[in-house]
């Protein structure tokens, strides 16, 4: 398995306090083209470049302006250019971005200089086409290429890593295969025919409640409370996202944000407990659910880091702690344009 970038790099920059009950995360909106409305966003691309796309339509990445802005730091250069560091000059402006969209394999190219804002500049992405020899004509490559200038840039700032606008390219354009094929493996994975091997559960794991409450236009609470073997709460927190398909896709995000925060706190041994069967049986392969490939790749790929997960089913009634934080967070939520 290879090293898990993406979700974790998210981690390890702090861009992942996008989970915590104050930011909410709001989607970024996508290509308005009828060819490409075949594939929404949650079909094509990975929830973890999602939720980067939505930080960045919203203008919340960590980047120094923004930074600045909340006064936890006093450098606001891009660190390539030592220009200021906004969300569009990193994403789009900046002479590495731009070169980067330049060698795209697309069959239009972006011209940076015309985007005028980062939503503009993620539509425009959007509706690049791969050229046939990538064989990636199946979908966009714009999340790759976006999250790939963002990782880029992060280990630049932290690890001091240089990465050039051609290596970029190709991380990008491996990335975007690499979720392509995994695509299809976990088809193979989540085959209802597997037999299903349950570990005997750790006693000191940790149970993690988790819940979603989900509106007709999309909107979504996300709820989660980590409950030691005493039964006393150790952390809880909720979110709410714009765009989610359907409750049981919210369902999955959620699990997918408490996960996060497990990593993110070095958790080790969680059972996870949620009151969607169809979600639990999604998580144990016993249900093969196209909508939910993509985040169950992510879940998947991020419970690598745990030594013991388990995904359990609970009655809603035993449920009330997170979906009382899933509702709230709905109710509480602020739709930034
Ligand atoms: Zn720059």
């Amino acid at each position: 398995m290879h090293h898990s970038v993406g979700v974790l790099d998210l981690l390890n920059s702090q861009q992942y306090e996008s989970l915590s009950p104050s930011v909410p995360i709001v989607s970024s909106q996508w290509s308005e083209d009828p060819s490409q409305t075949e594939h929404t966003p949650e079909d094509i691309s990975a929830p973890k470049t999602k939720l980067l796309l939505s930080k960045a339509a919203q203008n919340a990445l960590p980047v120094g302006e923004n930074l600045l802005h909340r006064q936890v730091n006093d450098s606001v250069k891009c660190p390539y250019c030592d220009q200021d560091e906004s969300v569009l000059h990193l994403l789009f402006k900046c002479p590495f971005a731009a070169k980067t969209w330049q060698l795209a394999p697309t069959t239009t190219t972006l011209s940076p200089l015309a985007i005028i804002d980062v939503k503009d500049g993620i539509r425009l992405a959007n509706s690049l086409l791969c050229l046939p020899p990538t064989g990636l004509n199946a979908g966009p490559i714009s999340p790759w290429i976006i999250w790939t200038i963002w990782t880029a840039r992060n280990k630049l700032i932290f690890n001091k890593q240089k990465t050039s606008p051609e290596e970029a390219i190709l991380l990008a354009l491996v990335r975007a295969k690499e979720w392509q094929s995994a695509q299809s493996t976990l088809e193979k994975i989540c085959s209802p025919t597997q037999p299903l091997i349950k570990p005997p559960i750790p006693m000191n794991a940790l149970t993690c409640f988790t819940d979603a409450a989900w509106k007709d236009d999309g909107c979504a609470g996300l709820g989660w409370v980590f409950m030691n073997s005493q039964e006393q709460v150790s952390c809880e927190g909720s979110s709410c996202v714009l765009s989610v398909s359907s409750p049981l896709m919210a369902e999955a995000m959620a699990t997918l944000a408490a996960l996060c925060v497990a990593v993110e706190s070095d958790l080790k041994t969680i059972q996870f407990a949620s009151d969607s069967q169809m979600l639990v049986n999604a998580l144990n392969g016993k249900l093969s659910s196209k909508e939910l490939h993509g985040i169950l790749y992510d879940i998947l790929e991020l419970s690598a880091n745990l030594s013991f997960v388990s995904y359990s089913f609970i009655p809603r009634n035993f449920n009330r702690h997170a979906d009382a934080l899933a509702k709230e967070a709905l109710n509480g939520l602020i739709i930034v344009t």
